[in-house]
């Protein structure tokens, strides 16, 4: 009884976070990949989460998930926004600082790491409106830290902030905060006349 207790649980958080992916506007492939559903439950829950109170679809994302790390630095708002993004995830223990550098601390297919990846994610829109970074691009962002082959964090020494690196520095090395500031304080480019 314990056992089928247990099961039942694990199936009910199973669809929960499946769900909770689906608002996120995650690819049908994430959300397999974090919750072990297949294509097939994955598609119905769509079709019964759109039915449901004669809700809007959400937007089902296909073709490539995004690859490209340039992407966070392609402005000083994205890269902020981005190095927010981080933050959350150093809060929510999915990275780990040590003194060799950031470390992975979640495991894909656990539902409980799948639960603060969408927690950090939720408290990261909550922040910004509008984000400009997708869930997707929010997920692919976690990777490419813990992989820090193209990005690291580091401590920005002016403003003391978690800075993203561009680790094949293909852009200028300031905090997004700081290039933002500068932008906006006395004799910056969005000064007002
Ligand atoms: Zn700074």
């Amino acid at each position: 009884m314990r056992i089928s207790d247990d099961r039942y649980t694990r199936d009910r958080l199973r669809f929960d976070l499946a769900l909770r992916l689906i608002r996120l506007e995650a690819r049908t492939c994430t959300i397999r990949l974090w919750t072990g559903l297949s294509d097939d439950r994955i598609r119905k829950l769509y079709r019964s989460y759109a039915s449901e109170r004669d809700r809007t679809p959400v937007p089902r994302h296909r073709g490539k998930s995004p690859r490209q790390t340039a992407y966070f630095f392609r402005n000083p708002e994205r890269q902020f926004q981005a190095a927010q993004l981080a933050s959350l995830y150093l809060l929510h223990g999915l990275l780990d600082p040590t003194p060799a550098g950031i470390e992975a601390h979640y495991k894909i297919g656990s539902l409980e790491s799948g639960l603060l990846l969408c927690r950090a994610y939720e408290a990261y829109v909550d922040l910004h409106e509008p984000a400009r970074i997708s869930f997707e691009h929010a997920w692919f962002l976690l990777l490419a830290l813990a992989r820090h082959t193209e990005i690291d964090l580091a401590r920005c020494a002016p403003c003391g902030g978690v800075q993203l690196r561009d680790l094949l520095a293909r852009r200028d090395a300031a905090c997004a905060y700081c290039r933002l500031e500068s932008l906006d304080g006395p004799g910056g480019a969005n000064a007002p006349c």
